[in-house]
């Protein structure tokens, strides 16, 4: 589907038929060995009358809008059997069809449970650098995720792309209620797409915002840029956060975790300026304020890669087509 000018209303039926509601009885067949299943436990918590936040504290969360004209899912998880889970959740509280799906970041462990989603006969929504990167990155994604641990197959991984894509904005019209996509520039990653249900004033955050979580940092385009999007979210006037990782959140959370991006940014800058060689730095910047935050075990790889980028300007990690390399001081 083309391309349209942003700002647009995304509002009709669902192109592709669907399917018979097999789901409850499919999902309750895939329960694996315990252990496999309790990596993938998530809670699926109601926290508007119509609006669900899906906390999955080993994987990915998603947040769903439930109406009487048809369902809204903000990511798919990581894997199919994810995205199973997610829909049998759904399914206790609403038999209507699954309309959209937003794809709110190109990071696989959020949309490669489109598939479910697809056979329901949703429409996917995405920022156009998502599409790109999904597209350019897809069996990467499918290589590396810890499909292992969790008990599943990446042969059941395919690729969905989204059919619609936008710019910069957009607003979705689903029973009565509107759903906005905002794009503000790359966070974490471009095309970073911000979702807000103005009704619950509640934002999903897609890779911009993680709460208490060692956001992979590599692939950040720059620093002062994702903090520039960190802070102009405020303005959007949300009162309860959805972050892709971590729990709930208010803007008290978005504050600490606009810190964070900072001081980690900052403190490999000064290092690096005073010529500070890269395991001695990375000894020196513990973060310990940070030890207890999902992810940390990334620190010492993430510190790594943003003191390369800032003295010989090569990125170690993944860099989408057509972006130039980091930039010194990025
Ligand atoms: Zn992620």
């Amino acid at each position: 589907m083309a391309r349209r000018r942003s700002p647009r209303t995304i509002t009709g039926m669902p192109r592709r038929p669907r399917q018979a509601l097999l789901l409850l009885a499919a999902s309750s067949l895939l329960a694996g060995p315990s252990g496999a299943q309790d990596a993938r436990s998530a809670e699926f918590r109601q926290i508007a009358p119509d609006l669900y936040f899906n906390f999955d504290f080993g994987g990915s969360n998603s947040a769903v809008l439930i109406t009487e004209e048809g369902v809204l899912v903000v990511d798919t998880r990581m894997h199919p059997d994810d995205a199973e889970d997610l829909l049998a959740e759904i399914r206790k509280y609403t038999d209507a069809p699954i309309r959209y799906v937003v794809v709110s970041q190109h990071h696989g462990d959020h949309y490669m449970g489109n598939s479910v989603f697809e056979r329901e006969g949703a429409i996917f929504i995405a920022h156009p650098d998502t599409k790109k990167v999904i597209e350019e990155r897809f069996q990467f994604e499918v290589e590396t995720r810890p499909f292992a641990d969790r008990g599943q197959d990446p042969d059941a991984v395919a690729l969905v792309l989204p059919d619609i894509l936008f710019d910069s904005r957009a607003t979705i019209e689903l029973g009565g209620r509107t759903v906005e996509l905002i794009y503000l520039g790359a966070g974490q990653n471009e095309g970073d797409t911000l979702i807000y249900f103005p009704h619950a004033r509640a934002l999903h955050t897609g890779g911009v915002f993680h709460n208490r979580s060692w956001a992979n940092t590599s692939y950040a385009p720059s620093f002062e840029g994702w903090v520039n999007v960190l802070r102009a979210i405020k303005s959007i006037g949300a009162e309860v956060y959805m972050p892709p990782h971590g729990d709930l959140a208010t803007e008290a959370d978005l504050d600490v975790f606009t810190d964070f991006i900072e001081k980690i940014s900052t403190g490999v800058r000064a290092a690096v300026d005073a010529g500070t060689p890269l395991d001695d730095m990375l000894e020196e910047l513990v973060f310990d304020e940070y030890r207890d935050w999902r992810g940390y075990e990334r620190r010492e790889r993430n510190l790594r890669a943003i003191y390369q980028r800032m003295t010989d300007g090569e990125a170690q990690y993944f860099v989408p087509a057509g972006r130039p390399q980091p930039v010194s001081g990025n």
